[in-house]
């Protein structure tokens, strides 16, 4: 599932493509996803409209319009972005193509059809379903050792629970939530408000590493993720604990170890993690 990293990278590969680009058509699949798309509503929002931005919050991508609107997206479970040549087929599981000028295509594919393709005004957005949830993103500025330091004291829940919690830090996912424990040497099964200032302060700064790494390594690709242009990420060969069950801990030798927490498998080295 995409997490931070990879919605950085859409995000970065639709840029240079979309902004100015001025959008005269949209379709639709029919199906719905998450909830169903209102195409009235898309095409209202977006025919005419030209993009003047492409940005990210959390694990939401966010195309803004000249025309005051935004639309607003997530991935889901295996959503991709993809520019295309309009003769060119389209594949199974579009979901979504908005026609932009020279003949190209952005199409949503997405077979599970978990993902998020809404419109919004400017004012509206902050406030929506989606949006309005949503705790700190934690590349933002004000994602400092002291915001996070206080939302630990405040929560007795295990630090894997509190890490993936979207309504506290926006965009980590299972993956960035287990390399981000190993780094900070904290067990996903110890409680948030047992972490104290020290470790807290290391757990912040393994947040920014594995996130920073995530995008240096153009994101984790296991199996559906891939960027706007159509290219996989590397990170999936730079992780040290996420899918390494039964594997020696690159740092003490150690068998890495699954446990499964709210339904996940979380990944962790027993030694190194306390
Ligand atoms: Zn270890």
């Amino acid at each position: 599932m995409p997490e931070l990293p990879e919605v950085e990278m859409v995000v970065r590969t639709l840029r240079p493509r979309l902004v100015g680009q001025r959008i005269t058509k949209v379709e639709s699949s029919g199906l719905p996803l998450r909830r169903p798309i209102e195409l009235r509503a898309l095409s209202r929002a977006c025919v005419g409209a030209r993009v003047e931005a492409v940005r990210r919050i959390g694990k939401y991508w966010l195309i803004d319009l000249s025309n005051d609107h935004v639309l607003l997206g997530h991935l889901g479970m295996t959503g991709r972005l993809l520019f295309a040549a309009a003769r060119d087929p389209r594949e199974p599981h579009t979901h979504a193509v908005l026609t932009l000028g020279r003949g190209v295509e952005l199409r949503y594919v997405d077979p599970r059809r978990f993902g998020v393709l809404r419109t919004y005004t400017q004012a509206e957005a902050p406030r929506s379903p989606e949006l309005s949830v949503l705790g700190m993103d934690p590349l933002e500025p004000g994602f400092t050792v002291d915001h996070l330091q206080a939302m630990l004291d405040d929560s007795r829940r295990d630090l894997k629970a509190f890490l993936m919690d979207q309504g506290r830090i926006a965009g980590l996912g299972n993956i960035y939530v287990c390399e981000a424990l190993f780094h900070a040497g904290l067990s996903p099964l110890r409680r948030a408000n047992t972490v104290g200032r020290a470790r807290g302060k290391k757990l912040h700064a393994a947040i920014l590493q594995v996130l920073e790494a995530g995008i240096a390594n153009r994101g984790t690709s296991f199996s559906d993720y891939v960027d706007a242009d159509g290219n996989q990420g590397g990170n999936q060969h730079a992780l040290w604990v996420y899918g390494r069950e039964g594997e020696a801990c690159r740092n003490c030798g150690a068998r890495i170890k699954r446990l499964t927490q709210a339904g996940r498998s979380t990944f962790y080295c027993p030694k190194c993690q306390k």
